[in-house]
């Protein structure tokens, strides 16, 4: 098929790599003006790190990435820890990969390098996208047109193939906004656990601070939440102030706030959501990742779902003998309840609080998954 995916973001690079070594004809549209350095952390649990395997991708992200020894859980005020998962070797052992935590820009770099760059059309926002029985036509802002099989929703939160499947509807302000920032690991020294993944909880749902390393370890990156219901910039390059950051976190254990204290700068951005949707495709339209389920980012699987759901997608319409309604109902099949219940999870901030079982989560294959 001559597939169009709209965004070249985490999921609609994961797709263009699954569905072209599969043998379908892949152009992805992206509305930026190239790949750039936006953002930071991006957690890769074991799920998201298998499914990327499979893509051929694994040694490009292990390379750039830190390997988190464990995921701890401490309460923000006595820094009692409430739960120890061993992550790295025995996460391996368990589930065939292990957690690792990257920059954003270096997994697309890694992603990228394995699809040819000349099939990525920058500066491409699409506006409308209108089928017909046999096609899907696609318009850009630029005025050009480009016509397609299959279209991918692949354009995060905001998605204009989303829009066009159930009208445009904006996402919900959580109330909640996020400080994140990186600080070399040689500065705070003297913490204990550095190289794990530690979520401090804080006194209310909203309020945490999870810290792990980046860069190989190098940097430690702090990302901190707390309800600021009259902040609603959402932006992954507004800088925020470092005084506020460590003002709204004065009361944490010393551990804590002695990380806060090493910061120079900051980033802040208010968290939104939408709901769970009843369906992601329709006709010649499919949806994945942020575009179908955003969600908050307190089980670390935003990148993650739109990963594996690129890797399930890519096998549905590889099914031996099955037209693109029966494809993409399989798709749909395999993902959507998954995906929906940890969109909802999520939206609580209790998982893994006091330990318990992470296996339904991280030992999920995307590439065994059952298809209907
Ligand atoms: C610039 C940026 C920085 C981010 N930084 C972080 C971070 O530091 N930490 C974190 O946890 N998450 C970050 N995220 C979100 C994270 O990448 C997603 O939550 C998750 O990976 C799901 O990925 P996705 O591919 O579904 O969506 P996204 O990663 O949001 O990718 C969507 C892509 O579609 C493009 N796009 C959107 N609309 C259109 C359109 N109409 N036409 C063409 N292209 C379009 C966007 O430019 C983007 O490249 C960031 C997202 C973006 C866009």
């Amino acid at each position: 098929m001559n597939i169009a995916i709209i965004g070249a973001g985490i999921g609609g690079l994961c797709a263009a790599i699954a569905l072209r070594g599969a043998g379908h004809q892949v152009t992805v549209f992206e509305q930026a003006q190239a790949f750039m350095r936006v953002g930071a952390d991006i957690n890769l649990t074991p799920n998201a790190v298998r499914a990327l395997d499979g893509l051929g991708v694994g040694a490009a992200v292990r390379e750039p990435a830190a390997r988190p020894t464990h995921r701890i859980s401490r309460l923000w005020d006595s820094g009692e820890e409430t739960s120890r998962l061993a992550m790295g070797d025995s996460a391996e052992q368990q589930y065939g990969a292990p957690q690792l935590t990257i920059h954003r820009a270096d997994l697309l770099a890694a992603l990228a390098s394995a699809f040819p760059l000349e099939n990525v059309h920058f500066a491409k926002r699409c506006e409308t996208i209108e089928q017909h029985e046999a096609d899907v036509t696609l318009t850009f802002v630029d005025g050009t047109q480009a016509q397609a099989d299959l279209v991918i929703g692949a354009d995060g939160i905001h998605s204009a193939v989303r829009a066009t499947m159930f009208g445009a509807e904006q996402p919900r302000f959580t109330g909640v906004v996020a400080y994140r920032a990186v600080v070399p690991a040689s500065k705070v020294a003297h913490v204990p656990d550095l190289q794990a993944f530690t979520k401090w909880w804080g006194p209310n749902a909203e309020s945490q601070i999870v810290t792990f390393p980046l860069n190989r370890g190098r940097d430690i990156f702090i990302f901190a939440t707390t309800a600021q219901a009259s902040w609603h910039l959402e932006s992954w390059t507004t800088r925020g102030s470092v005084s506020e950051l460590q003002s709204a976190y004065a009361d944490f254990h010393p551990d804590a706030v002695a990380l806060l204290h090493a910061c120079d700068e900051v980033l802040k951005t208010a968290l939104y959501e939408r709901d769970p949707l009843p369906h992601w495709t329709q006709g010649r339209l499919a949806l994945l990742g942020d575009a179908c389920h955003p969600m908050m980012p307190f089980m670390a699987q935003g990148a993650g779902q739109a990963i594996e759901d690129a890797v399930v997608l890519a096998r549905a319409l590889s099914l031996p003998d099955s037209d693109l309604g029966t494809a993409l109902t399989a798709y749909q099949t395999a993902r959507l309840a998954r995906a929906s219940q940890i969109q909802i999870g999520s939206r609580g901030n209790q998982w893994l609080k006091a330990g318990g079982n992470a296996d339904w989560v991280y030992g999920y294959d995307a590439w065994t998954v059952a298809l209907a």
